[in-house]
């Protein structure tokens, strides 16, 4: 679908290449580099090169909203393929950090709140508790035995606990989201 004009927001190219530290953006040519070696492209809605074509045509509200910038996974084979030098992991996390200060996180609720519970079992733990993120994770969205096949392999490979292993310094892990949080 196009857009109208005053859904084009003229300055989101500028703004988003200044927020994320890249000054070549408006150069891409649509090579589709990145696209061809994203390993979750397959789940977007528009393509990593799409995501940069919106944003050089302005189309804030659809960057924003897209499923895309919650799929990716910021493993960076997009940037390291760019022939313009262009950091599209960057530019993802970016459009993430935007997208959550003004609230329209609806396409990525989910990856929301997966990060959410992930960061306070780090906050806990110092390291990440697995099976308490999924656990946690599952009963959030309602399907206590969402994913629960996966588990068998990863029992079978010793790869879940079932009680968090701690850090010994804990409060300091604590302390440095605490500061992070007041800066
Ligand atoms: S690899 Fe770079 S130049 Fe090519 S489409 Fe992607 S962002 Fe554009
Ligand atoms: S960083 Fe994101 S967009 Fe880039 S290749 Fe990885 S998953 Fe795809």
């Amino acid at each position: 679908m196009l857009l109208g004009k005053s859904q084009i927001d003229p300055g989101f190219l500028a703004s988003t290449a200044r927020a994320s530290g890249q000054d070549t953006l408006s150069h891409c040519y649509q090579c589709g580099k990145c696209t061809a070696g994203c390993p979750t492209a397959f789940a977007m809605d528009y393509k990593p090169n799409q995501i940069i074509r919106l944003l050089q045509l302005g189309h804030k509200e659809k960057a924003l909203g897209s499923r895309a910038i919650w799929v990716c996974a910021g493993c960076f084979t997009c940037t390291t393929r760019c022939p313009c030098g262009i950091d599209i992991a960057q530019v993802m996390d970016n459009l993430r950090i935007v997208a959550r200060q003004e609230g329209r996180t609806g396409q990525g609720k989910r990856a929301v709140l997966f990060n959410e519970l992930f960061l306070r079992s780090v906050r806990r733990n110092g390291r990440v508790f697995e099976t308490g993120v999924v656990a946690a994770f599952n009963l959030k969205i309602g399907k206590p035995l969402h994913d629960t096949e996966l588990a068998r392999f990863m029992l079978k490979g010793r790869k879940l606990r079932f009680v968090p292993v701690r850090i010994r310094k804990t409060a300091e892990m604590a302390g440095l989201f605490a500061k992070r949080k007041k800066g």
